[in-house]
């Protein structure tokens, strides 16, 4: 039986941990600054359900929303006060941004200590040397979701299709680190690669982060690779009340006779982004608070 991988159930058990956690603390609570710039829906959406957890979990969450026309200066300014607020551990600037405006320019002007997403480039480094750093937080949450099932990358070879800034190169420098629940052979697949299914097929995990309904088939999987879905897709669904439903990136169905465990779509990867962005805040709290190494 292919075992199914629920992140929904790892990331309830993460959030469970931290607001334990939450409730020791004595005095200020963690505190997240959550920025919305226009009127995306679905951002609307995002940011609202990271309020939800902050207030289910005791984190106090600063929500501030600019308009679809505000300037990059009107930004810097709003981060750079965040930047200096005590009352504010994390700092999530929802993507994506108004296309006038530039992404990495603003996302560096959040500061390294409570850049919670993990986008910085100082912190993008540090993951790379192997050093204590904000991990981004859906990979982050795949490496989260194999350890609670006790899957251990450990010499394995992990294939991860998509090589984006947020999920596929942060996930491969946290799988290849000389550390516990890592240690793996690493191989990023992109839109260029050749010959991509020879490459899927000698992957004991692999990961799919792509962005393309159902595109990982059956035919692309090792019999009893373990497959993690990363993507997220609305699709066309006219049987469904809705009209639409959420697809991941890999044929579930026939994949699942395949593989010997596979994250669904949804209540698999989903779930762990925002359960690894409260962690991330925790830490930036407790770092804010104590010395460094006392953690
Ligand atoms: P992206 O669009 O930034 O990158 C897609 C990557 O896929 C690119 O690197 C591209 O080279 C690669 N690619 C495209 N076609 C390919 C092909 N045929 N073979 C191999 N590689 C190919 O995407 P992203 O932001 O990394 O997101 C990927 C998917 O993950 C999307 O479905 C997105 O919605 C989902 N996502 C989910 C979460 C979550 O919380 N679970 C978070 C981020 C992204």
């Amino acid at each position: 039986m292919t075992k199914q991988l629920l992140g929904k159930e790892v990331s309830a058990s993460i959030r469970a941990e931290l607001k334990t956690e939450i409730d020791t603390f004595t005095g200020r609570k963690p505190g997240l600054a959550v920025i919305l710039v226009g009127e995306n829906p679905a951002s609307k959406v995002y940011v609202g359900m990271k309020k939800k957890t902050c207030a289910d979990l005791g984190i106090e969450s600063f929500e501030h929303i600019l308009s679809q026309d505000a300037t990059e200066d009107e930004l810097v300014a709003l981060l750079n006060g965040l930047n200096a607020d005590d009352a504010v551990d994390g700092i999530l600037l929802q993507l994506p941004l108004p296309s006038h405006m530039d992404e990495d320019k603003m996302l560096n002007t959040i500061s390294p200590e409570k850049d919670v997403d993990g986008f910085h480039p100082q912190n993008v480094g540090k993951l790379l040397q192997g050093q204590r750093t904000f991990k981004s937080c859906t990979p982050y949450g795949v490496m989260e979701i194999l350890k609670f099932y006790d899957i251990d990358p450990a010499g394995k070879h992990v294939v991860i299709l998509g090589r984006s800034n947020i999920v596929g190169k942060p996930l491969a420098a946290m799988m290849v680190q000389k550390e516990s629940g890592a240690n793996a052979t690493v191989t990023i697949c992109h839109s260029r690669t050749q010959n991509l299914e020879s490459i899927t097929k000698q992957a004991d995990i692999l990961v799919a982060a792509i962005g393309i309904p159902e595109y990982v088939t059956a035919s692309m999987v090792k019999e009893g690779a373990v497959v993690v879905d990363v993507g997220i897709n609305r699709v066309d669904a006219p049987e469904t009340e809705k009209g639409s439903k959420l697809v991941g990136d890999v044929a579930y169905d026939e994949v699942s006779s395949v593989a010997s465990a596979i994250t669904p779509v949804p209540g698999g990867v989903g779930p762990m982004t925002i359960a690894m962005l409260m962690k991330n805040t925790v830490t930036a709290f407790k770092e804010h608070q104590a010395p460094l190494d006392s953690i």
